[in-house]
C-alpha cells in the first residue's frame, strides 16, 4: 500500500495519463479504485475535485468522487469497479480544471492582496458551485478596502506575472516568509510562487501565469464568526456572474421602463408610494367602519343590541375596525362579524362589563367550523382555512349565536 504519485503536483494542465489499478476497495457500497499514478485532484485545501473517466479495456468508467487518503492514497469513487493490475487511461474532465485552476490561484491573488493593503490574513477558503469565500481574520472590510483589494488583484492579473511551483525543504521554506505555513508537515514542502508577489505552501491546480485567471470579481462581504467572509468569482465564472447579475437588472429596469443605474432610484419611489397608499387606505378604512358602525347602531334598539353581518368582500381587518367602532363608548352592543376578503376570518366584540365570554363564544364557534381562535372576554377572532366553509354555514352560525344571546 504506497502513495500515488501525483501527476497533477507538477502540470496543472495535464488532463490524460495513462496508469494501472493497484487496489479495488468498496467505500459504503461505492466502488473506489486506487492508481499508482494519477492527475485527478482530489478534495482538498479548498478546491473540489475533478470529475472524468477511466478508459479500461474498451470501457468508459465515470470518475464520480476523488478523495484524499490520510496515508497518501487517492481514491476515485467510479460507477464501475476495476479489478487490481487493470491497465487504465484517464481523462480529467478540462473545462471544470479550468474552473477549479482559476479560482484557486485567483484566490491566492486576492489573499496577498489584503495582505499587502491591510494586513488582513486570509484564514479560511472554499470553492462552491457558483462562487468561492475567503475568510479575513479581521473585525471589518469596508467596501472601499474591497475594492482597492479588487483592483490590485486584477492588476497582477493584467501583469500576467508567472507562477511556478517548487518543492523545498521545510527549513528552507521557513526562511522564505510565505504567507502561510501548514500546521505540520514532512518532507519538502509544495510552494506556489506567484513572482514577486506571494508565495505560499499549498497542494492545489494552479495557473502557470497570473494572466490565465482571466479576472477576479468581488461580491459580497458579511460578518461570520471567525471574522469577515468575502464571496469572490474569477475567469468565466466572473463573466457569467456578472452576465447573470446584468440580465436581472435589465429586467428589473423594464419594469420601470428606466436605465439599470436608476432601478435603485425608482425602487426607492415605488417602496414610498406603496408606503403612502397603504396610509391612506388605512385612514379611509377608519373612515368606512366608523360610518358603518354608526348606520349599523342606528338600526338597532332594545336594551341589549346583538349585531351580526358577514362581509363577503371585506378582509379581517375592516371588522376588526368596525367591531371595535360598534362597541367602544357603549355598554349593551355585542357585534358578531364575518368576513371573507383573503381568509375569512370572524370576530365577537362585546361593549365591556356585559356577562358573555367572546373567547369562549369564538372558541365553540371554531370548534364548529373547523378553524382556530380565541381571544379575551370582551374581543375575540377566529381563522377558517381559505374555501373550506361555505359562506351560508358561517352566516348560520352567526345567527345561531345571535339568537342566543338575545334569549333573557
Ligand atoms: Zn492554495
Amino acid at each position: 500500500m504506497s502513495s500515488t504519485e501525483r501527476l497533477y503536483y507538477h502540470d496543472s494542465f495535464l488532463y490524460d495519463f495513462d496508469a494501472r489499478v493497484v487496489e479495488a476497495l468498496e467505500r459504503n457500497g461505492r466502488a473506489a479504485i486506487v492508481l499508482d499514478r494519477t492527475a485527478f485532484y482530489p478534495t482538498s485545501g479548498g478546491q473540489v475535485h475533478d470529475l472524468g473517466t477511466l478508459l479500461a479495456e474498451g470501457r468508459q468508467i465515470a470518475i464520480t468522487e476523488v478523495a484524499d487518503e490520510e496515508d497518501g492514497r487517492i481514491l476515485h469513487f467510479s460507477a464501475a469497479p476495476l479489478p487490481a493490475g487493470t491497465q487504465v487511461h484517464g481523462s480529467v474532465d478540462a473545462t471544470r480544471r479550468r474552473d477549479h485552476v482559476q479560482q484557486h490561484s485567483g484566490q491566492h491573488v486576492l489573499s496577498a492582496a489584503f495582505i499587502r493593503l491591510f494586513n488582513m490574513p486570509t484564514v479560511s477558503f472554499h470553492m462552491g458551485v457558483e462562487s468561492c469565500t475567503i475568510d479575513l481574520e479581521t473585525a471589518g472590510v469596508s467596501v472601499a478596502q474591497a475594492e482597492k483589494a479588487e483592483f490590485l488583484a486584477n492588476e497582477v492579473i493584467a501583469e500576467d506575472r508567472p507562477v511556478s511551483i517548487r518543492f523545498v525543504p521545510l527549513e528552507e521554506a521557513r526562511q522564505l516568509g510565505l504567507r502561510k505555513l501548514p500546521p505540520k508537515q514532512t518532507g519538502d514542502l509544495r510552494l506556489i510562487d506567484i513572482t514577486n508577489f506571494d508565495m505560499t505552501a499549498c497542494g492545489g491546480t494552479h495557473v502557470r501565469a497570473t494572466g490565465q485567471i482571466g479576472s477576479i470579481l468581488l461580491r459580497k462581504i458579511e460578518k461570520v464568526k471567525q471574522g469577515m467572509r468575502v464571496e469572490f468569482v474569477c475567469g468565466q465564472r466572473a463573466v457569467s456572474t456578472a452576465r447573470r447579475d446584468y440580465t436581472t437588472l435589465t429586467e428589473a429596469a423594464a419594469l420601470y421602463s428606466s436605465h439599470i443605474h436608476d432601478v435603485p432610484e425608482q425602487v426607492r419611489k415605488s417602496l414610498a408610494e406603496s408606503k403612502s397608499a397603504g396610509k391612506a387606505q388605512q385612514k379611509l378604512l377608519e373612515e368606512l367602519a366608523e360610518l358603518s358602525a354608526e348606520r349599523m347602531l342606528a338600526q338597532t334598539s332594545g336594551s341589549q343590541r346583538v349585531i351580526t353581518r358577514l362581509f363577503p368582500d371585506r378582509n379581517a381587518l375592516f371588522i376588526k375596525l368596525l367591531a371595535q367602532k360598534l362597541t367602544a363608548g357603549k355598554t349593551d352592543v355585542i357585534a358578531l362579524l364575518a368576513s371573507n376578503s383573503g381568509q375569512p376570518t370572524l370576530v365577537f366584540a362585546q361593549s365591556p362589563g356585559q356577562k358573555s365570554n367572546m373567547g369562549q363564544l369564538m372558541k365553540d364557534a371554531m370548534a364548529q367550523l373547523g378553524g382556530r381562535g380565541g381571544g379575551s372576554v370582551e374581543i375575540a377572532q377566529g381563522g377558517l382555512p381559505a374555501g373550506a366553509v361555505d359562506l351560508s354555514r358561517i352566516e348560520a352560525l352567526l345567527q345561531e349565536v345571535g339568537a342566543k344571546l338575545q334569549q333573557p
